[in-house]
C-alpha cells in the first residue's frame, strides 16, 4: 500500500485517533485516582472552620440528618467514605461529615 494512498491516510487517522483516545482514557483514570487519594480535610483546617466542618455529621443539630455523601458538592464514588468536595480543594472530606454549605441534590 503506497504511503500517499487514501487507505494508509485512513489507516493512519485511526490509529492517532486511538493513541488520543487511550490518552485521555489514562488521563482521566488518573484524575479519578487523585482524587480518591486526597489528603483528608483537618477541623482544624481554615477551609473547614470556614464553612464549619465536621467529621460527623450526627453530632450537629443544624445538619438535621444531611451528610456531605448526601450533598450535590460532593464528588466521592456512591458508598464511599471520604471524597473530593466542591468547595474544599485538594482536600477529602468524610461522606459521613457535613458543613454549613452543605446543598440538597437536585
Ligand atoms: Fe460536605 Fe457538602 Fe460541606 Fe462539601 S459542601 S463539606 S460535601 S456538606
Amino acid at each position: 500500500m503506497p504511503l500517499s494512498s487514501p487507505e494508509f491516510e485512513s489507516r493512519r487517522r485511526l490509529l492517532r485517533n486511538l493513541a488520543l483516545a487511550a490518552s485521555v482514557g489514562g488521563l482521566a483514570a488518573t484524575r479519578l485516582r487523585a482524587a480518591e487519594e486526597l489528603p483528608l480535610l483537618s477541623v482544624d483546617d481554615p477551609a473547614a472552620k470556614a464553612v464549619k466542618y465536621v467529621e460527623d455529621a450526627k453530632k450537629v443539630k443544624e445538619a438535621q440528618g444531611n451528610t456531605c455523601a448526601n450533598c450535590s458538592l460532593y464528588n466521592g464514588k456512591d458508598g464511599s467514605v471520604q471524597g473530593p468536595c466542591q468547595i474544599i480543594k485538594g482536600k477529602a472530606v468524610k461522606a459521613a461529615g457535613w458543613c454549613n454549605a452543605w446543598a440538597p441534590q437536585m
